[in-house]
């Protein structure tokens, strides 16, 4: 479903993603750690276009760019199209309820009428238990609740892929449970998801693959049995104790 290829990205004289190369396959789910200042998020907004590589090339699904090629900013729309971005700090529109944050993609993006947006929103609020709050404000609702509305506004869009940015680090831990309880669902279904966490427990109930990333580049990627189990680098060995 994914394909990047030597994706290099710097930030003026910081080389920030050095020839990453990721795959992932339809329905699986990789989680990516590492140190703070890794790369870890901007590897994830390259996924989708919120940040450009200079080189490489990236597949989702039946479409392609090559990042030396000169970008059309209708392509870039179409592609952003193809993976759902669940954010740190919630990104909901303040001035929207839940459902309408929900149904914002589908209505402005995909032009569906707005009664059978509304329908489906009220669905995917459903599934993320939601449903009693489709009419409450962002700022009436706890972090959890949000950062839940957050993950029903990426769905909303009908993405190949979803994109989760250290979603439940802006949270209080009593909040932390019922958003992870919701991304373990959404990867029983069978949706393809890249996951920036430093919920280590979460990676190694979740993931399918665990990438370890330092200073721009993989260091070791394995099953979490073999990152958090039998790391081979000692960076990775490292940075896990750390978290001891
Ligand atoms: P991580 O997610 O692993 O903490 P990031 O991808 O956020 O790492 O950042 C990697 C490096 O790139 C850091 O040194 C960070 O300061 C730098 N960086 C990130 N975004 C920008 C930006 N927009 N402009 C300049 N430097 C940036």
């Amino acid at each position: 479903m994914i394909t990047a290829t030597d994706i290099s990205k710097r930030f003026g004289d910081l080389e920030v993603l050095k020839q990453i190369n990721m795959e992932v396959d339809t329905g699986k789910v990789v989680v990516i750690i590492g140190p703070s200042g890794s790369g870890k998020t901007t590897l994830l907004r390259c996924l989708n276009l919120l940040e450009q590589p200079e080189s490489g090339s990236l597949t989702i699904d039946t479409q392609t760019i090559d990042f030396r090629d000169k970008i059309s900013k209708h392509k870039i729309r179409n592609f952003r199209r193809l993976s759902g971005m669940v954010f740190q700090t919630y990104n909901l529109f303040p001035h929207f309820t839940a459902i309408e944050n929900v149904m914002e993609g589908p209505v402005i993006v995909q032009k569906v009428k707005k009664p059978e947006a509304r329908q489906k929103a009220e669905g995917i609020l459903a599934k993320v238990g939601l449903k009693e709050k489709a009419d409450t404000y962002p700022y009436q609702l706890s972090g959890g609740q949000q950062q839940r509305v957050g993950i029903a506004r990426a769905m909303a869009i009908d993405p190949k892929v979803m994109l989760f940015d250290e979603p439940t680090s802006a949270l209080d831990p009593e909040l932390i449970g019922e958003v992870l309880r919701v991304m373990k669902q959404l990867a029983e279904e069978g949706r393809t998801m890249v996951v920036v966490t430093h919920e280590m427990n979460f990676a190694k109930e979740v993931a399918d693959e665990v990438i370890f990333m330092d200073e721009g580049a993989v260091v070791e990627r394995g099953t979490p049995l073999e990152v958090f189990e039998q790391p081979k680098e000692e960076r990775t060995k490292r940075f896990l104790n750390l978290l001891k």
